[in-house]
């Protein structure tokens, strides 16, 4: 096999995605109301439209993808898997490693996979609105070119400090026709009641999405559309590893390990999903979701029911935990910085069926640079996070002389986020363990639920 890039034809884009609850040991924990009572489709419907709310309580293993969706996937999918031989020869392993790379997406990172299928089921439920929030400003862009591509207005509250750190992402947003807001802003409940608390608030996800869940609510054309975390989100990523399978197969290779970074869980659950129904049917596979120490959700968060967003109005969803009012610390520059994790990653790590690490960030940006070095593509900081944990297991491997497989997603292309290679190349990023105090404190501000544990 001397192949760099491993490709498919645009007729292998899969026609279905591969829902994981069908294989899991256990049935997911159902999100809970504030009167701790499970929540019904029906309470859902406010905000999000019918097919996406029986996607998300679905218990199918395949759900077929709409031909219109698959047609704008067509734009970059599939993606290429490529063999990185020149990493493995910088690092002198006998490992191989692979990386499928979903930077190729106009928005340049895997998010549009859910974007354009949330906007496609909003339309045809005669929803004319969307409204999101964006961290960074890569959810916030992949819904603006889903709006664009399905006719529908989209809003985004972007993260005050992201809004001005990032101005090129606010750009693209704007580019596809949608409009961008710094949030917290004085247009809803939820923001007016931040800044009252803190004039200068930098924001926050979980206060983005106060303001985008409470606009959805009140309006009867908009819905709300989350670009991580929900069921049916990550159901949408798993084209990303239905689409891997099929290359190794044609390269006659499989993984022993597979890496993503992790943030709410979407492209985690995206690229190993279809691999944990290979584990499920008794195939050796390990899944590995890699997080910023800064922002430790899965390896030193709480498993407990929690608030999805700061000001509580979305259900609460049993997941690891750093706290609804958790703020990352602002040395932070790779993203990943949501406080939560998806209920079905969550699960499933409980469990003991995936397993999650922690890297820090000084490491991560080296390695990223080695990348970008070897490869040639300059990864997404976020992205960096799993090249880290693979280059740490390939040279594990350099001293055992095993020549395992690993396979890591490449999430995204890092041309937006220049500003923080230049924050490293400075000198100016130092690694940062979150405190224990703080997780401590966390869980007095969990909110108080008699939950049925699993
Ligand atoms: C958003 C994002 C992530 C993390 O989000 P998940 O929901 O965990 O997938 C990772 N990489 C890139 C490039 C992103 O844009």
């Amino acid at each position: 096999m001397t192949e760099t890039k491993i490709l498919l034809d645009e007729s292998e884009i899969p026609t279905q995605w591969y829902n994981v609850v069908a294989d899991m040991p256990n049935p997911p924990d159902p999100p809970l109301g504030p009167d701790g009572k499970p929540v019904g489709p029906d309470q859902l419907a406010a905000i999000f439209p019918p097919a996406l709310i029986e996607q998300e309580v679905s218990g199918e293993r395949w759900v077929p993808i709409p031909e219109p969706v698959r047609e704008a996937y067509r734009l970059w999918r599939p993606s290429p898997l490529y063999r990185a031989r020149r990493l493995e020869q910088y690092l002198g392993t006998p490992a191989r490693i692979y990386y499928k790379y979903e930077g190729v997406s106009p928005a340049g990172s895997h998010k549009p996979n859910t974007a354009l299928a949330q906007a496609y089921y909003n339309r045809e439920a005669g929803i004319r609105r969307l409204s999101t929030e964006t961290g960074a400003g890569q959810w916030g862009s992949a819904l603006a070119l889903a709006g664009r591509m399905f006719d529908l207005e989209v809003r985004v509250y972007m993260v005050r400090i992201s809004y001005e750190q990032k101005p090129y992402r606010r750009s693209m947003i704007q580019t596809w026709g949608a409009e961008v807001l710094p949030s917290p802003t004085d247009r809803t409940e939820a923001g007016r009641k931040v800044r009252a608390a803190d004039p200068d608030s930098p924001g926050s996800l979980g206060i983005a999405i106060s303001e985008a869940v409470e606009e959805a609510a009140s309006r009867q054309d908009t819905n709300y559309s989350l670009g991580s975390v929900l069921n049916h989100v990550l159901l949408h990523q798993t084209v990303i590893g239905l689409e891997a399978k099929k290359q190794f197969e044609k390269v006659g290779d499989y993984p022993d390990v597979v890496y993503a970074p992790c943030g709410g869980g979407s492209n985690f659950g995206g690229v190993a999903f279809p691999f944990f129904a290979d584990k499920a049917a008794g195939r050796e596979v390990r899944l590995v979701a890699v997080e910023p120490a800064s922002c430790p959700t899965l390896t030193r968060g709480h498993y407990a029911y929690d608030f999805g967003d700061t000001v509580g109005l979305t259900p609460l969803l049993h997941m690891y935990t750093l706290g609804h009012d958790f703020v990352p610390p602002g040395i932070h520059a790779g993203g990943l910085r949501y406080h939560g994790d998806s209920p079905l990653v969550s699960q499933l790590y409980h469990e003991g069926l995936i397993e999650a690490l922690a890297v820090d960030q000084v490491p991560t940006f080296e390695a990223g640079v080695t990348f970008a070095r070897t490869e040639g593509i300059i990864p997404a900081p976020e992205s960096s996070h799993a090249i880290r944990a693979c280059i740490d297991e390939a040279l594990r491997c350099k001293e055992s002389g095993e020549p395992r497989v690993l396979f890591f997603n490449l999430s995204g292309h890092g041309h937006f986020d220049m500003a923080a290679y230049d924050r490293y190349f400075r000198g100016e990023l130092e690694d940062f363990a979150y405190p224990e105090e703080a997780i401590e404190q966390a869980l007095e501000h969990l909110p108080k639920v008699e939950a049925a544990q699993s």
